[in-house]
């Protein structure tokens, strides 16, 4: 039985990529897919936001000399991106994915409208979320926390590659352990890196717990919907 019924994934841009260097790597999609499909199937609901990470990030194009609002719109634009090919790969596995745009390309996408959002997650339709909250500035990190807030999602899942939040850089120190679980007033005080500070700040002030994991662990998202001990659970 799962212990969530409505959930919020991040996935980061880059956890398309594969061992690529930049892009979408097919049978990387096709791998996260089957590991949405399985809680699907569970009847959990899914909403998922998608990162941009592995085409533009605004920061890098900042950084290059473009306008700041510019670059980040170009970001946005390269969550869209993700968001079609992901909602892609779900329709062809069989699930009913539907991708709404913060910002309006309506040839492209539907907007988003948090009505029709919960009615399709109501309907078990897995809800993509693309471009992010729709502002510069922000990152997909804060329109996870935004969007998981909308829709009363009961957690937020961050899909990363480090399979939780650990004491120190894992891969620098030996020493390094994984916390089970872990106050946001703890993981602030203790400088660790859960999410970017604005979506750390709305979690923690609608008391909408993050869970940290590994989506390239098989069967780690099955086994954080069931409630066993996976990643890192951040909590009020
Ligand atoms: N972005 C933005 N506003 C948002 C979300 C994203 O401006 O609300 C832009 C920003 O430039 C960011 C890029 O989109 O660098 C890609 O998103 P992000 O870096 O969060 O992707 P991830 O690291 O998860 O792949």
């Amino acid at each position: 039985m799962p212990v969530h019924q409505r959930i919020l994934l991040k996935l980061s841009g880059e956890a398309l990529m594969g061992d690529d260097a930049f892009g979408i790597n097919r049978a990387t999609i096709d791998r996260i897919v089957a590991e949405v499909a399985e809680v699907v199937q569970l009847g959990v609901q899914v909403a998922v936001v998608i990162g941009g990470g592995n085409i533009f990030r605004g920061v890098a194009g900042g950084a290059a000399g473009m306008e700041r609002a510019t670059a980040d719109y170009m970001g946005m634009l390269a969550t869209v991106m993700n968001a079609l090919a992901l909602g892609d790969a779900m329709n062809r596995q069989g699930l009913k994915a539907r991708v709404m745009s913060a910002i309006n390309i309506d040839q492209v996408v539907e907007p988003y409208v948090r009505p029709k959002a919960l009615q399709y997650l109501e309907e078990g339709k897995v809800v993509v979320f693309a471009a992010g909250t729709g502002n510069p500035f922000f990152t997909t990190d804060t329109a996870a926390a935004l969007r998981g807030a909308e829709i009363g999602a009961e957690i937020v899942l961050k899909a990363t590659k480090v399979d939780g939040v650990y004491s120190a850089d894992p891969k620098k120190d030996p020493h390094a352990v994984r916390y089970q679980s872990i106050s946001f007033d703890e993981a602030m005080a203790r400088q660790l890196q859960v999410m970017d500070a604005t979506a750390f700040a709305l979690c923690r002030d609608q008391e909408l717990p993050v869970r940290v994991f590994s989506i390239f662990k098989p069967g780690a998202l099955r086994r954080v919907v069931q409630g066993e001990d996976e990643g890192t659970l951040v909590h009020v």
